[in-house]
């Protein structure tokens, strides 16, 4: 049996806190235990919010906690011809349709539904694409491409879902509410997600699953923040014919009142800690890791 391989898959949009740090050092303490790879992969699609000083920041702290990853580190900036390949695929399947509204048209037709009752929202509580876009007849979309609108690339949710079938996965550690073991994929309630826009030809669900795909990771090791994200990257691996890797979503570290740490509080800062004087075994004790 080839050795386990995890990885640990920071966006380098801020510097690292605590929560963080308890994701890259279990990630590394599961490895250790199963005789398993660690990979450390810089998820940089977001070019608007992603810098290298971040990236030269969170490499430097992992090291400082005493984490060992293979090299080269795979950039994801450096493979967006990769990305590109799989959402032809999709096309190809006929799985994907252009949407042109900006935000605020988005936010509008919402408000226009909610208006006349209650609208779905996402498991981060954004609600859904009211799908608009999809009416557009095939010599609408090329018109408005022609014109040099900007466009996001979506998946068109209910012919993916039928033709990928009821899906599930395995899930080694626990979801919000206690699921583990077999959990059935949901993919339906994020509705038509964006796989990629005009000016960045991927998106996070994207990206992460052929990532994982490509590089071999057999153990996704992540906050429990990403868990039904779970059911669309399901999703993916079946249309795009990938492995799927088993799912381990960990507790989120939270600040002194309870609150979910961000990448702006910098009582919880890995870089804020050290220079107060906090040691690595510090950190593993404030993160409750032995
Ligand atoms: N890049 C994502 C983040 O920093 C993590 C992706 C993943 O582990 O699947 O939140």
């Amino acid at each position: 049996m080839p050795p386990p391989v995890f990885r640990f898959a920071p966006s380098p949009n801020g510097y690292l806190h605590l929560g963080h740090a308890y994701s890259a050092l279990l990630n590394h303490d599961l490895a250790r235990r199963a005789g398993g790879r660690l990979l450390l992969r810089i998820e940089d699609i977001d070019t608007t919010r992603c810098r290298l000083e971040f990236e030269t920041a969170i490499v430097q702290d992992l090291a400082w906690l005493g984490l060992e990853w293979e090299t080269p580190v795979r950039r994801q900036s450096e493979h967006l011809d990769v990305y590109r390949d799989a959402i032809e695929k999709l096309a190809a399947q006929g799985l994907v349709y252009p949407s042109f509204e900006s935000r605020a048209e988005i936010a509008g037709l919402v408000a226009q539904r909610e208006a006349d009752g209650a609208w779905p929202r996402d498991p981060d509580g954004a609600p859904l694409y009211p799908g608009t876009a999809k009416l557009l007849s095939p010599g609408e979309r090329g018109r408005l491409i022609e014109t040099g609108a900007p466009y996001a690339l979506r998946l068109d949710m209910a012919a993916a879902h039928a033709r990928a079938g009821d899906l599930n996965w395995t899930e080694q550690g626990q979801g919000p509410d206690g699921e583990t073991g077999a959990v059935t994929a949901q993919p339906q309630v994020w509705g038509d997600v964006i796989l990629a826009r005009k000016e960045t030809p991927t998106s996070y669900h994207l990206s992460v699953v052929i990532d994982d795909a490509l590089q071999g990771v057999t153990e996704v090791v992540r906050g429990q923040d990403l868990f039904w994200s779970t059911s669309v990257h399901r999703l993916l691996q079946k249309l795009l014919d990938l492995r799927e890797p088993a799912y381990r979503h960990h507790r989120l570290v939270r600040d002194a009142a309870g609150a979910k740490l961000s990448k702006s509080t910098n009582a919880t800062g890995l870089r804020e800690l050290r220079a107060q004087g906090a040691t690595p075994a510090d950190i593993r004790r404030l993160v409750g890791l032995p």
